[in-house]
Formats: C-alpha cells, sequence, structure tokens
C-alpha cells in the first residue's frame, strides 16, 4: 500500500505488550503525527500509554489492529508464533470486538483495519469490508517485528519517500528496535519529512498492493 500524494504514514502496531515510550517521545519532541494500531489486549495493560497519546490528539490517529490479536485467517496453523482466529465469524469478532474497545477507549470508530501478521485469508478479507473498514497494508517494513537492531531500522525508515507506509512496533519496550524507530522518527523529521495519519486519508488515498 502506498499513498497517492505527498507524506508518508507511519502506523506503529500495539500489538499486546507494553508501550514504548523511546517512541511516543520522538514523536511529541518532533511534532510528528503517527497511527498506532491499537488491539484490545493492548489497550487494557496500558491505560497510562493511551492517556499520554489521547492528550496529543493532532499527534496520534488510532486504527484497529484486533482485539486479541488474531491473525484473520482460516484454519487451525500459527503464523509467526500467532494463533489465527480460524473462522469468517471469528475473524469478524476479532475486527468488530477490536473496533468497540478503540470506540469506548478513545471516542472514535477505526476506519482502518491490519491483522495481526498482516496476513489474510482470501475470504475474509470481503468479511472485513462488510464491517466498514479499510485494510491497512505498508510498503516499507522498519523493525521486521521489532526484531532488527536499532542502526538497522533507523537506516530503512531514512529510505522512507513520499508516499510510503511504514510499519514498525510500539509494543516492545525493552527490545533495541524500538530506539531505531525514535532515531528514524527524529531524522526523517530533520530531513523534512512530511507526515500524515491515515485517519487523515479516505479509500482513494491510498493504492493497495493487488492494484500495482
Ligand atoms: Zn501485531
Amino acid at each position: 500500500m502506498r499513498l497517492r500524494g505527498p507524506g508518508i504514514a507511519l502506523t506503529l502496531d500495539a500489538c499486546p505488550g507494553g508501550f514504548d515510550m523511546r517512541i511516543a517521545a520522538a514523536l511529541i519532541e518532533t511534532g510528528t503525527p503517527a497511527t498506532i494500531m491499537l488491539t484490545g489486549a493492548w489497550l487494557r495493560r496500558n491505560p497510562e500509554g493511551l492517556a499520554l497519546m489521547l492528550v496529543h490528539p493532532a499527534l496520534f490517529g488510532f486504527g484497529n489492529h484486533g482485539e486479541q490479536h488474531l491473525a484473520p485467517v482460516l484454519g487451525s496453523r500459527r503464523i509467526f508464533g500467532q494463533p489465527v482466529a480460524g473462522t469468517l465469524a471469528a475473524i469478524g469478532r476479532e475486527v468488530s470486538e477490536g473496533a468497540a474497545s478503540i470506540l469506548r477507549a478513545t471516542g472514535a470508530a477505526p476506519g482502518w483495519y491490519r491483522g495481526a501478521t498482516a496476513y489474510y485469508s482470501p475470504a475474509a478479507m470481503p468479511v472485513i469490508q462488510g464491517l466498514g473498514v479499510s485494510i491497512a497494508g505498508f510498503s516499507l517494513s522498519a523493525d521486521q517485528g521489532a526484531s532488527l537492531p536499532a542502526g538497522m531500522v533507523a537506516a530503512r525508515m531514512g529510505r522512507a519517500r513520499d508516499g510510503e507506509v511504514i510499519i514498525a512496533h510500539i509494543n516492545q519496550p525493552s527490545r533495541a528496535s524500538g530506539q531505531g524507530v525514535a532515531d528514524g522518527i527524529r531524522a526523517l523529521h530533520r530531513a523534512g519529512g512530511r507526515f500524515v495519519r491515515l485517519d487523515e486519508l479516505g479509500e482513494v488515498d491510498a493504492i493497495t498492493k493487488s492494484e500495482q
């Protein structure tokens, strides 16, 4: 997925885990907007992180990363160690219950959904879109699931161009990757990067992979 028109969309998945203050501090310090893809599971464990983001409404937008962080995939296997929802009904619940948790927490219903693992069974996609949300892809993986060293994460972010949709993670405060995301934000800011949030875009502003 890329954006039509100028701007870099920084999307940060809040998979179950903690809150990476290194990243939040870099966003606030540089005035950089970002889209936090929230899980219900993360919201229940991080009320202070949520409160900090809510007092900066110009910077933090929110998307849906699922209620329990179940991959929107049919069957019974695991992907990257993550359980899958398994059925279309469970996928629908993962999306709609996640949206309800985000509405309760932030006061707004999310317009974008990214499934756990970012893999989707083809049959799941019309079910998800039928719930009135757009599927948030990405064009640049900055941290490979918060697994890369800081220098490599910052270097990858430094390659972002206008139209890029960056994915990284804000739920792993004890891993080195998060420092790289913070460094990458500061470097893009110094380079004059212009950022947009997904909730500022309409569906037509984004080009999904299948259209390219
Ligand atoms: Zn995730």
